[in-house]
């Protein structure tokens, strides 16, 4: 039992509580400011005494351009013998960039702003602007975002991933140079952002912008480092590295739009994508460092459930390659006038499509739907999303005929119909949100349910408009 009292009360902690953090995490963000911007002044002061002290050889005391600093928090790296000195002082002096800070790009940015990409306060380094790991996106945290995008915390909820994605790496490593690009990498500004960074990793996860992130990384002669998860697979390779292949190479034509599938609709379980950004910070590194044979000319194919991993030869270099061939079209003018969503027929952000196929009288709003329901008027609704989405949650007294089997189960929707007020009842359709639906009413009308109609906006508009409680995935 709960009082009026102790209600107020745990209204007021929370509110405290929120206050509290806003402030935590406006502090934290001041505090990683102030320690780039200190960062820079100590890093051209090294530079200026560097400079003066005239040192013709560009190294350290130790005969290596470590400092002892760099010394101490690599020294793990630095005692494998296939690594070393060497394999870090490459590394060091690299610059990275990582496109999109989600399920991919979380444990790639971790790992390499650890390892110390994008380092500034290195003795050899003249031009520290050289250094620097990036990281490109547009989007905010969620929080169905969390269970995978592991470089974001709560925290974060509601403000921009790259600005997470920053505070996160520069509390693992505030001796890096981090670049924040805050936006959508386009045709219009890739050119540009990449042309600043020694190699790509390309952490997507649509078509569109594989196609153009592998072209950019061609026409700029950036090594990319492409990964995938969806479900519970993953794939990995290397593209336009050492005569190897471009992505174009492998994909000449576009897979057919059913088949780029993305978690928000088909899942992931949040390790997936974990593993691949991981081993996609591990190409990068062996690319940057100059260590071991990085993934080119070759695919890793990942299946968590069988706990498989192969590694399967993909073709070469194609030479009717549009990016890369012998007489390709591609050319830093045409990529910036390139339709890749046009090319790919698949958008670029990730908003979900918002189809109308059907006229306005065939379809009801949530609220009116509502309507129905508290009349109690005579009706069959139909649900026809895949069933382990209607196992997540349904509205009650719904049947779950996902659109893939609607022909085949037409006889049962007819003795459900019968079963009530003799056939005469209304057929209501509903999905996720209000797309298959309308496509499912159009296959209903030609099968003589003419009176089907279409729930608009899904159950998506049932959380918004009726009820605030019903769950949202
Ligand atoms: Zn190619």
């Amino acid at each position: 039992m709960e009082s009026n009292g102790g209600v107020d009360e745990s209204t007021r902690l929370l509110k405290e509580l929120q206050s509290l953090k806003d402030s935590k995490r406006d502090i934290e963000a001041r505090i990683s400011a102030l320690e780039g911007q200190l960062r820079q002044i100590q890093s051209n002061q090294q530079l200026n005494k560097k400079a003066s002290s005239d040192c013709s050889n560009g190294g350290s005391e130790f005969g290596h351009d470590l400092t002892p600093d760099m010394i101490y928090r690599y020294s793990r790296q630095l005692l494998l013998p296939s690594f070393g000195v060497q394999g870090q002082s490459n590394l060091l002096k690299s610059s990275i960039l990582v496109i999109g800070a989600g399920g991919l790009g979380s444990p790639a940015l971790l790992y390499l702003a650890a390892c110390g990409v994008g380092e500034v306060s290195a003795l050899f380094i003249v031009d520290f602007e050289i250094c620097r790991l990036g990281m490109v996106d547009h989007d905010v945290v969620e929080l169905n975002n969390l269970h995978r995008q592991i470089i974001h915390g709560e925290a974060y909820i509601g403000r921009s991933k790259v600005e997470s994605a920053a505070a996160a790496c520069r509390s693992i490593n505030s001796t890096i140079e981090i670049i924040e690009h805050r936006e959508a990498l386009r045709t219009s500004n890739a050119l540009e952002i990449v042309s600043k960074y020694d190699i790509v990793i390309d952490a997507t996860d649509n078509a569109p912008s594989r196609y153009l992130i592998s072209d950019c990384c061609v026409l700029l002669g950036k090594p990319l480092v492409s990964g995938a998860a969806l479900g519970l697979e993953g794939q990995l390779a290397v593209y336009n590295y050492n005569g190897g292949p471009c992505y174009r190479c492998l994909f000449p034509t576009p897979p057919p739009t059913t088949a780029c599938q993305r978690c928000s609709d088909s899942g992931v379980l949040g390790v997936v994508p974990g593993v691949i950004g991981c081993l996609q910070a591990l190409e990068a590194i062996k690319v940057a460092s100059l260590v071991g044979e990085p993934l080119s000319g070759r695919m890793l194919l990942f299946d968590a459930l069988s706990a498989r991993i192969r590694i399967v030869k993909i073709r070469g270099r194609s030479l009717q390659c549009e990016a890369c061939g012998e007489n390709a079209t591609m050319t830093q003018e045409n990529f910036q006038h390139f339709d890749y969503e046009k090319f790919t027929q698949s958008p670029l952000s990730p908003a979900p499509l918002k189809l109308k196929l059907l006229k306005e009288d065939c379809r009801i709003s949530s609220k009116e739907y509502e309507e129905v329901v508290k009349k109690g008027d005579a009706h069959v609704l139909i649900d026809v999303r895949p069933s382990q989405h209607y196992k997540i949650v349904s509205l009650p007294n719904s049947m779950n005929v996902p659109l893939a089997s609607l022909e085949d189960k037409l006889p049962e929707i007819e003795s459900a119909l019968k079963s009530i007020d003799n056939g005469n009842a209304g057929v209501y359709v509903v999905c996720r949100r209000g797309n298959d639906s309308q496509r499912a009413v159009e296959l209903l009308h030609n099968k003589g349910f003419v009176s089907a109609k279409d729930i608009v906006g899904g159950l998506e508009s049932w959380a918004r408009d009726v009820d605030h409680r019903f769950p949202t995935y």
